[in-house]
Order: structure tokens, then C-alpha cells, then sequence
């Protein structure tokens, strides 16, 4: 990089060069982005020497947190050794082999074999052409359709954005592509009906997956795709009803059931796997994120024995990436899960920090403002409402979650809006007085966002 520039001079570019993602860059170049320089930890500076606490792990991805001079240096190595090669033609190296070794050793006993990607985008595009290869191989070719829920994330390729359940994405550019239907989500606060119980819900919810599959002809479905909790569509933890009956239905049809762990994965939700969470059994066990704490790009899909035996027999899969098993990104992962391991975070989430946690952020569902409080390893989410008893939700959807979301930067905290929701997912190794620290700025931003909501006459 070239000489320090200002926070103005670096603004100025930003708004003339940068598109960025998932952004209305008018308002946001008029605005200013806010310029992060340097993090450790769980906190990131920002170019006006501001220290944030990061309770999204940027992305949902830093789970070892910033700072891990491991990573770094077993980056540093591997480019020196050797920077980039391909595995495509009858090739491979040791840190793409060492990495599938490893992952086979992590993820639950059914998974032995891995495809590499460079995101979580391209693992569920690899998706679909995986389990679409692998119903040809079959020879049951009508078998294509995928079956996923609204309001889902999955991605942003075309067809990643396909899978995924956001109808605000499928609105640009003509989604979803066909074959891919979307069911209800197991979202109790915001879909049950008056006087339905979360049971009720959750099992009446689960049920639509076996209505759709009777509604298209089980002939017809080659798989249904879930995240074990929905992270971008608002941190929605199932009812405990859920993922029982899901598992039943798909034990006694012939679908293939992908878990996208690309958030769950890698202890946030207090085992290795959201799958081992619910006692789910996947077929296919889609990841990224977390897998390199997001100090390198890096995705992954794995088969579980049944499919691999099948793809094994099929001959060439035409399909790969350039950055399939990146020799740098494997090596930052294995220098990331080595640190898990060491330092037991899976344990610490399930035993220690997870439930400290979770008992501070339960206790903010007693501010006027908030519906719900619910928190499952290191995810969080607030529901913010003007009335908790009838559920109702504030006009204009979203204004007060951007509002809060806004108050929480002020008060040096990343939280993120999803709607009128506030949702959490900090690193697995912040500390105990930065939870305490956490939910001090998370009830501050509510009281601040309660005064505003009395000014514009909102709230009585
Ligand atoms: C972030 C995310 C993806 C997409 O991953 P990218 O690396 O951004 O392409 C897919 N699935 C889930 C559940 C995610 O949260």
C-alpha cells in the first residue's frame, strides 16, 4: 500500500471506486463508510481511533478472533513454499490433502471426503450440481429440485441466491433459477399464529417439508438444504419441535438433507457442527466461514460415505474452481483449527462462555422494547417490538432495527439489523467482562432507541 491518507482522502476514493456489497452506495458515499484499520481480539479500531467491539466476528466468521500471529505465519510459510497450484489435473499438495484429513476427523462419522471452494456462495452452487450428479448417476435424472425455506441465506451467486429464501434478492435479476421450491421457516415470533405454542409451531412448520415433497412427487425432490439456525435471515433458532420431525421425514424419504453450517459450523453453536447441535444427519455438510476464522477465503462441501460411493462411480464431475484447495487458505485453516482444538473453544462455548452469555442477553427480553431474547452458543438476537404480548411489529419493518443498529455503533458495538431484530454472533473467544461490556452497550442501545421511538411518537 502507498503512503498513510486521510479518513477524508480514503473516503473520498471509497465513494468514487468502490462498489460495495449489499449496500445502497448513494446514501452510503453521500454518508461517508466507516474505515477499519487494525483489530485484536474482539475490537477493531477504525481510522479515527474509535475501538469497536466486533459482536458479529466481522461476517460471522472470526471465530479464534483478530489478531493470531499462527495464522499468519503459516500463511507467510505456505506462500513462500509454494503460493498457488491447481488440483485439477491429477494433482494435489500437502495442505489441501492435510486439511481433508482433518475435516474428515471433525465433522460427525458419515463425512470422510471434501470438495474445496472459495466461499460459502460457491459451496452451494457445488451443491447443486453435486446432488443433481448425483441423482444422474442414479439414473434418476427427474429427481433436481431442491427444496429450502424463506427467508434462508445461502448465498449470493445466482445459484446460491436461488437457494437462498430472500425475496428482496430474488426481486433483482430474475431468481430464483426453477427447480428450486422454498417452504415456511421455523420462525415462531415473527410467522406462529395467535395462541400457537413454539411446539405447535415448530412441528406444523417441519411438516411442510413432507406436504411439499407429497405435493411434487417424492420422484421429483433430490434434496432439501437448511442452515441449523438461519443466521442472516435474523438469528432464528428452531422450536425444539423442529428438527426431530425434519430428521424423521428425511430418514423415511429418499432426498439427500444439506446442512449449511457455513455460520454453525465450527463450535458457534457449542459442538463442532450445528448438525451434532440438533442430531440431525446430513448428507452433505456445506462450509466457509469459520473454517479459516476468515483470515483466508476458504469453503468447502462435504459428502457424506453413501453420496461419495455414488460420485466415485460416475467418472468425471465437470466442475471445479481455479482456488479449489488453495494451498495458503488450507494452511490458514489448519493454523485456525489447530488454535480451536488447543485452546477447547467448542467446549468453552457449550460450558463456559456460551451460557455466561446467554444468561446476560436473556435478561435484556425485560426491557420495554424487546420481544424476545434468544441465544444458542455465540448467536444472539434481540426482537424489537412496540408490543410483546400481541407481537405486533413497528410500521415501515426495518427503520427501527437500522435506528438501533446505528445507536450500537455509537456506543462502540457491532451489532447487526436483520429487519426489526438485532442479532449477535461474537467470537468464540471474547472474554467475560467483554460480554459484560457487550450487553452494557446492547442496553444502552435500547434505551437510546426507546428515548428516539418516545420523540417520534412511536411508542406511548
Ligand atoms: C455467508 C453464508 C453463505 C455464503 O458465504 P459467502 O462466503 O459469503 O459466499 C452461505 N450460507 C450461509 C448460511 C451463510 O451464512
Amino acid at each position: 500500500m502507498s503512503q498513510p491518507k486521510t479518513t477524508a482522502e480514503l473516503r473520498a476514493l471509497d465513494a468514487a471506486h468502490h462498489l460495495h456489497p449489499f449496500s445502497d452506495m448513494k446514501s452510503l458515499n453521500a454518508e461517508g463508510a466507516r474505515i477499519i484499520v487494525k483489530a485484536d481480539g474482539v475490537w477493531l479500531t477504525d481510522s479515527e481511533g474509535n475501538r469497536i467491539l466486533d459482536g458479529m466476528s466481522g461476517l460471522w466468521c472470526v471465530n479464534v478472533g483478530y489478531g493470531r500471529e499462527e495464522i499468519v505465519d503459516a500463511v507467510a510459510a505456505q506462500m513462500r513454499e509454494l503460493p498457488y497450484y491447481n488440483t485439477f489435473f491429477k494433482t494435489t499438495h500437502q495442505p489441501a490433502i492435510e486439511l481433508s484429513a482433518k475435516l474428515a476427523e471433525l465433522t460427525p462419522p458419515q463425512f470422510n471426503r471434501v470438495f474445496f471452494t472459495g466461499s460459502g456462495s460457491e459451496s452451494n452452487d457445488t451443491v447443486i450440481r453435486l446432488v443433481r450428479r448425483y441423482f444422474d448417476i442414479k439414473e434418476k435424472p427427474e429427481k433436481k429440485i431442491i427444496i429450502s425455506r424463506r427467508n434462508a441465506y445461502h448465498g449470493s451467486t445466482v445459484g446460491a441466491a436461488s437457494l437462498g429464501g430472500m425475496a428482496p434478492m430474488h426481486a433483482q435479476g430474475g431468481l430464483p433459477i426453477p427447480d428450486i421450491l422454498h417452504i415456511a421457516q421455523p420462525y415462531w415470533w415473527g410467522e406462529a399464529r395467535q395462541g400457537e405454542t413454539t411446539e405447535e409451531f415448530g412441528l406444523r412448520t417441519a411438516r411442510a417439508l413432507e406436504s411439499a415433497i407429497d405435493a411434487m412427487g417424492e420422484d421429483r425432490i433430490a434434496a432439501f438444504i437448511a442452515e441449523p439456525v438461519q443466521g442472516a435471515g435474523g438469528v432464528i433458532i428452531p422450536p425444539a419441535t423442529y428438527w426431530p420431525e425434519i430428521a424423521r421425514i428425511c430418514r423415511e424419504r429418499d432426498i439427500l438433507f444439506v446442512s449449511d453450517e457455513v455460520i454453525c459450523g465450527f463450535g458457534r453453536t457449542g459442538k463442532w457442527f450445528g448438525c451434532e447441535t440438533f442430531d440431525t444427519h446430513p448428507d452433505i455438510l456445506v462450509m466457509a466461514k469459520g473454517i479459516t476464522s476468515g483470515y483466508m477465503p476458504l469453503g468447502g462441501v462435504m459428502v457424506a460415505d453413501r453420496v461419495a460411493e455414488v460420485l466415485l462411480e460416475g467418472g468425471d464431475f465437470n466442475h471445479g474452481y481455479t482456488y479449489s484447495g488453495h494451498p495458503a487458505a488450507c494452511a490458514a485453516a489448519l493454523a485456525n483449527l489447530a488454535i480451536m482444538e488447543r485452546e477447547n473453544l467448542v467446549d468453552r462455548v457449550a460450558n463456559d462462555i456460551g451460557p455466561y452469555l446467554k444468561a446476560r442477553w436473556g435478561a435484556l427480553a425485560e426491557h420495554p422494547l424487546v420481544g424476545e431474547a434468544p441465544m444458542l452458543g455465540m448467536l444472539g438476537a434481540l426482537e424489537l417490538t412496540p408490543d410483546k404480548v400481541a407481537r405486533t411489529k413497528f410500521p415501515d419493518v426495518g427503520k427501527v432495527g437500522t435506528l438501533a443498529r446505528d445507536f450500537s455503533f455509537r456506543n462502540g458495538l457491532v451489532m447487526r439489523a436483520v429487519r426489526d431484530r438485532l442479532i449477535i454472533a461474537p467470537p468464540l473467544v471474547i472474554s467475560h467482562h467483554e460480554c459484560d461490556e457487550l450487553v452494557a452497550r446492547t442496553r444502552k442501545t435500547l434505551d437510546d432507541t426507546w428515548g428516539e421511538l418516545k420523540r417520534w411518537g412511536w411508542i406511548g
